[in-house]
């Protein structure tokens, strides 16, 4: 679905990608690991052009959406986020959340939306809080009001930057829960995050990035239990 290729991106004289390969198949669940500062956020967000490469190539079913002349609305309305913090509009309830998008972005008149609303916060075990107001739900059911909102518009892919960070620890496995249940229903996914435990159960591909570069990549057996890199191996060493 996607294929990344040589991307650069520097702020200033800060080189923070530094020629990154990524590649992602169609319902494969990748997951991006490696050191604070190594890059990942800023990799996620050039996937869906939140921040523009300096250089390479992303090709997203074969079309190429770093040409000046892409719509970059189309492009967003195909490759869904979900960030640390849920960004939801505090005076909206969840369902005007996730119906405000789909009525904007993708121009669906107010029933459809609702309706199509209704089904993703049902997806994510919600259906019983689509009056709520974000105040008025916990930290793990608001994240999942992002979720939704971020399914709802039936991308082709969904990139996670680190969603269960913000999450009191009790919270955190309801998100997971989520996130491992649209990987079944195959969803194409794109995650970064520090749950290595969630990346060995659920991750199809594990690439480790350091200091803007990906170092190694290979199944979560392979990547935990047998890291070649040293880098990869301190980085385990120290997590674990
Ligand atoms: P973390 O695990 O802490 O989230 P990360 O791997 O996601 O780290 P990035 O957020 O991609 O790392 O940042 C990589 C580097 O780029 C950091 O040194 C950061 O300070 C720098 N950086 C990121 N965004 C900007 C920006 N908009 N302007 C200047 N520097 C930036
Ligand atoms: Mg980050």
């Amino acid at each position: 679905i996607i294929s990344a290729r040589a991307i650069w991106k520097s702020f200033g004289e800060l080189s923070v990608l530094k020629g990154i390969d990524l590649e992602v198949a169609e319902k494969e669940l990748v997951f991006v690991i490696g050191p604070s500062g190594s890059g990942k956020s800023t990799l996620l967000r050039c996937l869906n052009r939140l921040e523009e490469p300096d250089s390479g190539s992303i090709r997203m079913d074969g079309t190429e959406i770093l040409e000046k002349k892409v719509d970059i609305n189309a492009v967003r309305r195909r490759i869904g986020m979900v960030f640390q913090s849920f960004n939801l509009y505090p005076h909206m309830s969840a369902l005007g959340n996730v119906t405000l998008a789909l009525r904007h972005v993708l121009g669906l008149p107010r029933d459809a939306a609702e309706a199509r609303a209704l089904a993703a916060l049902e997806r994510v075990g919600l259906a019983d809080r689509v009056s709520h107001m974000p105040g008025q739900l916990s930290g793990g059911q608001q994240q999942r009001v992002a979720i939704a909102r971020a399914i709802a518009m039936e991308p082709r892919v969904v990139l996670f930057d680190e969603p269960t960070s913000a999450l009191d620890p009790e919270l955190v496995g309801s998100v997971l829960q989520v996130m491992r249940d649209l990987r079944e229903s195959g969803m194409t996914m794109v995650v970064v995050s520090h749950e290595m435990a969630f990346a060995r159960a659920a991750a199809d591909r594990v690439v480790f990035m350091a200091d803007g570069e990906k170092l190694e990549e290979g199944p979560p057996a392979s990547i935990f239990g047998n890291p070649r890199h040293e880098r990869t191996q301190a980085f385990i060493r120290q997590i674990e």
